[in-house]
């Protein structure tokens, strides 16, 4: 593999890597054997490694399962002592691997590494890492292999990092311990124009800068876990996506520097997701304070609200509308119906749960003028209405009806230069 910094002309320099695999990665003995051989590889060229494991695939969501059992709402400690379980079998089984192989290595779960975070069961924050065990180990001449997903309290309570946390373990290690590249080993080869089971010609992006990888991620485009793109960026960590299954490329790295030269594309990517729902309010007297006192009960009713659009008055009445996650909308709708509307006088509530909200993303938009114009046209050809739109610097996201998602990726996806010449092979 020749991408390494550290290789400079001939003489190869050592790295510290830190190298996450995920769930498909180590799902079975045969394929953390394999995660085994090219750790040896890496070290076999000189470098220290550091590897963090999620559990096997399947294995998280069959643990929830099995606490759901139990108790509908799991207890939150209680869950978190169940589902880290996962990762301390992957840990243990990369670790008997490359002992297997010869190659001297140490298991960690998080709480032995010392991975503080905050009380927030299943969705912990992390507050420091202590390296020392872990330095030690590397300067021994081990890999170390540490389980992602879960720290400890200062109490030594078992937590967890939210769904897809063990990135977020990656990345904080790479930048507790200064290392030279967080690498994220997944099923896919990297971070793509937009989603290729939807659009056959999308192609991988050698590079993405982190402010275009932080939209892309959240708004829905699941390579990362959208607080792993945030610690990378606090960090400064170089992270690196790429697949555990071929090494025929060198994934996508994601830059703090934006790519100035002119051959810049304008939209690196599309993103879209289906886990939204609108919610309108129609005929709401036009008045100081009405937008608080539709969105202050929907806050305290905990829905996050992600867009919000309200219309010019007209005769002392307007229209507002927002949007919230799917799973909130019968909560938010029946919030209308029987505290906001009453409270705000509004003449009528409406809602759609079958909108998605599909989204350009670029930092070369912030040089060019006509994205928007460009993408309404398209949209516009196809037949396509869209129902809310909203901008920032280097996005636009639009809301449309679900049934035509998959058309408007695709027609944006060429419309704005992104499709491949020949579409990838499927593999
Ligand atoms: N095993 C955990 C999950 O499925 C963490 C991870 O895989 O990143 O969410
Ligand atoms: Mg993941």
């Amino acid at each position: 593999m020749g991408f390494f910094p550290a290789q400079i002309g001939l003489q190869t320099v050592m790295a510290l890597i830190v190298q996450k695999y995920g769930g498909t990665s180590v799902a079975n003995p045969e394929r953390i054997k394999k995660v085994a051989e090219r750790v040896a590889r890496f070290r076999a060229q000189g470098h220290q490694l550091v590897v963090v494991v999620s559990a096997m695939s399947g294995e998280t969501d069959r643990l929830i399962k099995l606490a759901k059992e139990i108790q509908a709402q799991p207890d939150p400690r209680e869950l978190d002592v169940m589902i880290s379980t996962g990762e301390q079998v992957t840990i243990g089984m990369l670790a008997m691997a490359l002992i297997e192989r010869g190659i001297p290595a140490k298991s960690y779960t998080g709480s032995q590494v010392r991975i503080l975070t905050d009380e927030a069961h299943t969705k912990a924050r992390i507050l420091e890492i202590d390296e020392q065990r872990m330095r030690a180990d590397l300067d021994a001449g081990k890999v170390v292999v540490v389980a992602g997903f879960q720290g400890s309290t200062e109490e030594g309570d078992i937590t967890t990092l939210g769904r897809g946390g063990s990135d977020t373990t990656g990345v904080a290690l790479a930048a507790a311990l200064k290392a030279d590249e967080c690498q994220i080993y997944t099923d896919v080869d990297g971070v793509y124009t937009t989603d290729p089971r939807i659009v056959p010609e999308a192609r991988r992006l050698e590079t993405i800068t982190f402010e275009e990888m932080l939209e892309m991620a959240s708004l829905g485009s699941k390579v990362l876990q959208i607080r792993s793109v945030e610690f990378a960026g606090k960090y400064k960590v170089k992270l690196r996506v790429l697949s555990s299954f071929e090494d025929k490329n060198d994934g996508t790295l994601i830059t703090f520097e934006e790519n100035t030269n002119m051959e810049q594309p304008i939209i690196s990517g599309i993103a879209f997701n289906r886990d939204e729902a609108k919610l309108s309010l129609l005929g709401v007297p036009d008045r100081p304070g009405i937008a608080y006192g539709i969105l202050a009960p929907v806050g305290q009713a905990n829905v996050d609200v992600d867009m919000i659009i309200q219309n010019i008055g007209v005769d002392g009445s307007t229209d507002f509308s927002f949007t919230v996650h799917r799973n909130d909308y019968q909560k938010t709708l029946d919030l209308l119906n029987n505290t906001i509307k009453p409270e705000t006088g509004a003449r009528e509530v409406r809602g759609d749960n079958k909108i998605c909200k599909v989204s350009l993303v670029g930092v070369g938009m912030r040089s060019h003028a006509g994205v928007a114009s460009k993408m309404f046209k398209t949209l516009s050809e196809e037949g396509i209405n869209i129902q809310m739109i909203s901008t920032s610097e280097i996005k636009i996201s639009v809301v449309i009806d679900e049934k035509y998602m998959e058309l408007a990726v695709r027609a944006l996806h060429k419309a704005f230069g992104l499709d491949s010449a020949t579409p990838p092979a499927k593999g």
